[in-house]
């Protein structure tokens, strides 16, 4: 990757929109027939939601899942014409504004087809009706679906709303817990059916399953984590599945130091989203040289740079690719115990983004 700007001020988040694209490119072809649909949820996991779902749309997603309505409209307040969907929603939820934007609408519950029919948008809202497979995030559950179903019905009869899909979320915790849980999906897809509701589309998997489990893929997959160039997989990293990291965090060398060794500040610290679990075992590249971290302050982290050479002004890699040896957001997770969306996602807003392409 080339150098997007000599030296940044502090720490910045370098979005290469070339990795995310490569990476978009990649997974649809895995999956294909069915569709990719992007989740730009969190903001674009944290890497900027206007610019990735672009870039992710150039590249073949088919269409993009935003979480709530008022990300869906920001998008189509920035010319995004792509099917969007959104299934998270609160009392407040403006609905009405949602379906006139044309966001379709994961359904969880009755209260909310009743607020979709009572909303007076000018159209049909186009519904997903989502059932709980086991996942517990949310999802009618194999009680309340028939009712979810029925009620479904009913506002289509209406006029007020369309059936489009039946889908539901996987745990990803196992390959057995994924079929079981995609039996249970079939059981109420088929539960649907026999109540007269027809699905001119199912969907199921996110990065996990739909890299691993094909018959899980139906007519679309959501992938997430995986566009970012983050392995969904604890045993697998993401250039073993061909992905590319699409966030770097860098930041400039500050101070130097000289006593028992060399140490350098570097201006990226716990408030930019420098983890502070696990340090002990971290290490950020500083001029091609893995410098263990010594200590990570607010807005700052310390390293012990041994005997190399690092000035004032040098740049530092907390996190990357790992194609010049800095550590990837999925090392970070390993020191940090978590998950690599967290340490891309935890990335502050006062971190400026600058995208590369
Ligand atoms: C976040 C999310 C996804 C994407 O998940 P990844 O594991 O990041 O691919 C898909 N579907 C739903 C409902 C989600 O909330």
């Amino acid at each position: 990757m080339s150098e997007p700007t000599p030296v940044p001020p502090r720490a910045e988040a370098v979005i290469n929109l070339i990795a995310l694209e490569h990476n978009v490119r990649s997974i649809t072809q895995l999956v294909a027939p069915a569709e990719l649909m992007l989740a730009v949820k969190a903001n674009a996991y944290a890497h900027g939601l206007v610019p990735v779902a672009a870039a992710g749309l150039s590249a073949g997603a088919a269409s993009l899942a935003v979480l709530e309505i008022p990300a869906g409209l920001a998008l189509r307040a920035a010319g995004v014409t792509a099917p969007l969907l959104a299934w998270l929603h609160g009392t407040e939820t403006d609905f009405r504004a949602g379906i006139e934007a044309d966001i379709e609408l994961g359904v969880s519950a009755v209260w909310q087809l009743e607020a979709i029919a009572a909303s007076g948008a000018n159209r049909p809202a186009v519904v997903h009706l989502k059932v709980d497979t086991g996942l517990s995030r949310n999802g009618a559950t194999v009680e309340d679906w028939p009712e979810l179903v029925r009620t479904a019905l009913e506002g289509e009869r209406a006029g007020l709303l369309r059936i489009r899909a039946a889908w539901s979320h996987l745990a990803d915790a196992s390959v057995a817990d994924d079929e079981v849980a995609l039996a249970a999906f079939q059981a109420a897809v088929a539960v649907a059916e026999g109540l007269g509701a027809r699905f001119e589309l199912l969907h199921l998997a996110a990065s996990s399953a739909g890299i691993r489990m094909p018959e899980a893929r139906f007519g679309l997959v959501r992938i997430g984590i995986a566009a970012y160039g983050i392995s969904p997989f604890e045993d697998r990293t993401g250039a073993e599945l061909g992905l590319i990291p699409v966030m770097s965090l860098r930041a400039p060398v500050i101070e130097t130091r000289v006593g028992g060794s060399r140490l350098a500040r570097v201006a990226a610290g716990y408030a930019d989203g420098v983890p502070t679990l696990g340090i002990e075992r971290a290490s950020v590249l500083v001029n091609g040289v893995r410098c263990p971290v010594a200590s990570v302050e607010v807005d700052s982290l310390l390293v012990d740079a041994g005997d190399a050479r690092v000035d004032v002004g040098d740049v530092a890699i907390v996190f990357g690719a790992g194609d010049e040896g800095e550590p990837t957001a999925e090392e970070w997770a390993d020191w940090a115990e978590t998950i690599g969306d967290e340490i891309v996602t935890g990335v502050t807003p006062r971190v400026p983004r600058v995208y590369l392409r």
